[in-house]
């Protein structure tokens, strides 16, 4: 039997069946006109919008203030947690190291609207590093032993992040992919830096990429992460401001954002089968046995040519691409057999 769900209409004054659909609010805020997108709950029998649950009327009033602070050009939520997740630091610490009273964080996360020189100043802690660490500096006498080495620790992989280029892809993937093994990051930089040539024309990587006998490796990404094994890699910074992806640009992320939504729906043994069919790691193979060690490097000229030649530049044709490559693989297993 089928649950009925109900909410209460003030103006039937009854339990009502309602439905739910996305609509663009116009409001008055704080004598400002905004608008947001709500998925909005109204009454089946008079289309008054009634409370769908009990959580209803506070995530409207959650998607209203964002509203506002946007029109207002103030710091969401979101973004005040992604300094937090990119410098490793919770709320009071980071409401000191901003020079703000230890309560101030807290207190918009519980709905207090930030002033314009405080959303200005965690603004520029968001894009610029170097604001950190000096306002850091400035009063880390404030911060208890765990923040401070935490944060010195954050800032150390920034520095690294900062000053390169392979380092901040990996850390994209790592962060959109939520959960990945080094072994996929491994495929997903190399079909990136494939997919690039095919939609930009251009070489994404410039490190040596090598034909190991799991599929394409990028070394120093292997030695980065090879401790997490075939377990997924949690270390990823999940920030993609100031410095974080200050090498990459913006067509290139979207070849990388290409293969995330494609390649990365796959598992990563998938993922190195696919890399065994491709032409560039085959050449590099001859002469190897299937478990033989090898690394030698993969020919760029011959990435781009395949690339290119299969069209990999959409994700229409990336998705087609892989749907061929698996039933090309899938009728070959069933020949073996
Ligand atoms: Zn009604």
């Amino acid at each position: 039997m089928n649950k009925l769900n109900l909410a209460y209409c003030n103006e039937c004054e009854d339990l009502v069946e309602f439905s739910i659909q996305d609509e663009v609010v116009n409001e008055t805020y704080k004598g400002v006109r905004i608008r947001y997108e709500f998925p909005v709950a109204r009454c089946k029998c008079c289309n008054s919008e009634v409370a769908a649950s009990v959580d209803y009327n506070y995530e409207k009033s959650e998607a209203r203030i964002s509203a506002y602070k946007k029109s207002q050009g103030i710091i969401g939520l979101d973004e005040i947690t992604e300094i937090m997740e990119k410098y490793n630091v919770g709320k009071e610490p980071l409401a000191l190291v901003a020079g703000f009273g230890s309560v101030t964080i807290k207190r918009y996360f519980e709905g207090a609207i930030p002033a314009t020189e405080y959303s200005d100043r965690l603004k520029e802690l968001l894009d610029n590093e170097d604001s950190f660490e000096k306002l850091f500096e400035l009063n880390c006498d404030k911060l208890n032993d765990v923040s401070i080495k935490k944060i010195k620790q954050r800032l150390v992989e920034i520095d690294q992040i900062k000053a390169s280029k392979i380092n901040q892809i990996a850390n994209y993937i790592i962060i959109k992919m939520e959960e990945v093994t080094p072994l996929a990051l491994e495929k997903l930089m190399a079909f990136s830096n494939g997919v690039n040539y095919a939609l930009n024309g251009n070489r994404l990587i410039g490190e040596e990429c090598q034909a190991w006998q799991h599929g394409y490796v990028y070394p120093s990404i292997y030695v980065k992460y090879k401790k997490y094994g075939y377990k997924p890699i949690d270390n990823g910074i999940n920030s993609t401001h100031g410095a974080m992806l200050s090498l990459v640009s913006e067509d290139e992320i979207k070849a990388i954002d290409m293969v995330i939504s494609t390649f990365g729906l796959y598992s990563p043994k998938t993922l190195e089968m696919i890399s065994h069919r491709q032409e560039p790691w085959i050449e590099q193979r001859v002469g190897c046995k299937d478990t033989d060690p090898c690394n030698k490097s993969i020919d760029e000229e011959s990435v781009k040519e395949y690339y290119i030649k299969n069209r990999l530049d959409s994700e229409e044709n990336i998705s087609k691409y892989i749907s061929r490559v698996l039933g090309e693989i899938r009728s070959q297993r069933a020949f073996r057999f």
